[in-house]
């Protein structure tokens, strides 16, 4: 199943509000929809139930969904629902009516996913209700259940077999659990011994080497980034089309050979661009993300964002382009304050429910922890897709450990100053305030009378500049809409005010940002 079938784009999008599938997802979705029995060992976080839920659209008739986990079936039947698919649960928890809801629109053929707990199955009342309804396949969650000597078995998995045998339809396994022993039970006793599709995969790209820099002088610091790696096929992610064509033009003239491409371009030019980039050596691509899906090149030796992606999916996706075909490739991506406040307000200011938004806001916040890391990048990029890893030795935080200072105290002046002031100014003023800098909107505003009124006359401006965008990446700090931007302070940052936590920041970044004060970071 690929991203470029409109449908799956499509529902993708509508239904789940994501841009495309996370490494992995794609040939699940594909093996499941198409009806193979699959089994599918994905870390946990690593996104399995779009693997069963996306094919539940895509296919005939209902997939009957198990699963242990109560709470969360309940959460999906919700965030399903909320966004237009036919689902239901049947569980202890369920009041009277929702269950007779259930087996009404079930009856009706209105049921697009049936969740159900295991211990249901039992019963053959249940059973006999599921052999009349038009149950199309079983999704079987947390699937290492099935195992007499896990931790987690569950008596009632072992009916399942049987359960799949009455219905004669396929099923879809999903476990994190990734054992051998494991994995062999699973297919004895879900798929009575005969192996089902199996899916195995990691989320790591040993070869590609990741980088962020804080921007300075942005410009400069990606045409170093290029000319180090002239004559190789790079991309340059751009977070608008204007700026694919400024800098596509500015690295031409450093004699590189680029195209730019966007989605405003029409077909025939973008199609033009992405033969040259398969056929041209070292051709560099300057593009938004409108660049990428069909582009299938193996030997891109290098990737740049010039602006910081919307997500650590997106990141993650980008980056990935880099070195298919094993070999090094290395990537950097560059980032600053600007680029936090506009993702934020792309976020507020869509048209997504209130829920999405906040997943939005989590998965941005997943990136900018990982801008902000101190240790090895690799380590925090795998453990946000569930993956354990030791230090990786390819990533520029490995090879430079940052300098790193407790940033308890600037912290807790940045956020003072903010709260003194009703929470509606931005970092520029904030700043001022901090450093007791008489401006004409501190005097007019008597903020020269604020007990914060110069109390970080220690840092310089543009270490407090930094200090900011920190409490910017580790969410201490939001631009309100409502407010044209202004900084509020998140829940996050209450442990630090009330001195029951403390905060550690790097120093590198602001020693960089000290030699060029004058730079928009
Ligand atoms: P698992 O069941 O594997 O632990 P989930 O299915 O709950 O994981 O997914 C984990 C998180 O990843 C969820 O927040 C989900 O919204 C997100 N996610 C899953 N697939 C994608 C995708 N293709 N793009 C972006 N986010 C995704
Ligand atoms: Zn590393």
């Amino acid at each position: 199943m690929t991203e470029s079938d409109p449908k799956v784009t499509d529902l993708l999008k509508t239904v789940f509000g994501f841009d495309g599938f996370r490494p992995g997802q794609g040939e699940v979705v594909e093996a499941v929809t198409t009806g193979q029995d699959t089994l599918a060992i994905m870390p946990t976080g690593g996104g399995k139930s779009l693997c069963f839920q996306l094919p539940a659209l895509l296919r005939g008739g209902v997939t009957l969904v198990i699963s242990p986990l109560i709470a969360l079936m309940r959460d999906q039947v919700r965030a399903l629902r909320a966004n237009g698919v036919a689902a239901g649960a049947l569980t202890s928890g369920n009041t009277e009516e929702e269950t007779a809801q259930v087996f009404d629109d079930l009856h009706a053929g209105r049921l697009k996913l049936l969740y159900m707990a295991p211990e249901r199955l039992a019963s053959g009342a249940a059973r006999h209700m599921l052999a009349g309804a038009d149950i199309s396949l079983i999704a079987v969650d947390e699937a290492h259940c099935v195992s007499q000597w896990g931790h987690d078995f569950r008596p009632d998995y072992l009916e399942i077999g049987r359960l799949r045998a009455e219905l004669d339809v396929p099923l879809a396994a999903f476990t994190a659990t990734a054992d051998a022993e494991t994995q062999q039970e699973i297919v004895n006793r879900l798929f009575a011994g005969v192996q089902p599709r199996t899916f195995l995969r990691g989320f790591d790209r040993p070869n590609i080497h990741l980088a962020f820099a804080a921007k300075n002088k942005p410009r400069d610091q990606l045409l170093s980034f290029a000319a180090a790696r002239k004559g190789l096929a790079g991309i340059v992610y751009c977070g608008t089309r204007a700026r694919t064509e400024t800098l596509a033009a500015a690295l031409g003239r450093e004699g590189h050979t680029t195209a730019f491409y966007h989605g405003g371009m029409e077909a025939d030019a973008r199609r033009e661009v992405e033969a040259r980039f398969q056929r041209e050596d070292g051709l560099i691509v300057v593009a938004t993300v409108a660049f990428g899906m069909g582009v299938d090149k193996p030997d891109i030796r290098w990737v740049a964002h010039a602006d910081l992606p919307k997500s650590i999916e997106a990141y993650y996706q980008e980056i990935g382009r880099a070195g298919r075909d094993g070999a090094p490739a290395e990537t950097l991506t560059l980032y600053g304050a600007d680029d936090i406040r506009l993702r934020r307000s792309q976020i507020d200011e869509g048209l997504a429910p209130p829920e999405r938004r906040v997943a939005d806001h989590g998965r941005l916040n997943a990136l900018l922890g990982l801008a902000e890391a101190l240790g090895c990048r690799r380590r925090v990029l795998l453990s946000y897709f569930g993956e354990e890893s030791g230090d990786c030795g390819n990533c520029d935080l490995c090879q430079t450990p940052p300098e790193t200072f407790d940033g308890t105290d600037a912290v807790r002046k940045g956020l003072s100053a903010a709260l003194r002031t009703g929470e509606w100014f931005g970092s520029g003023h904030l700043i001022d305030i901090v450093m007791g800098i008489r401006t004409e909107k501190v005097l007019a505003r008597g903020h020269e009378d604020l007990p914060t009124f110069g109390v970080g006359k220690d840092l310089s401006r543009a270490q407090w500049q930094a200090v900011f965008r920190q409490m910017m990446g580790h969410d201490l700090m939001r631009p309100d809409p409502e407010r044209h931007g202004a900084l509020r302070m998140t829940q996050e940052a209450r442990p630090i005010l009330r001195g029951e936590a403390t905060i550690t920041l790097r120093r590198d970044l602001i020693k960089k940002a000290t030699s060029r004060p004058a730079v928009k970071m």
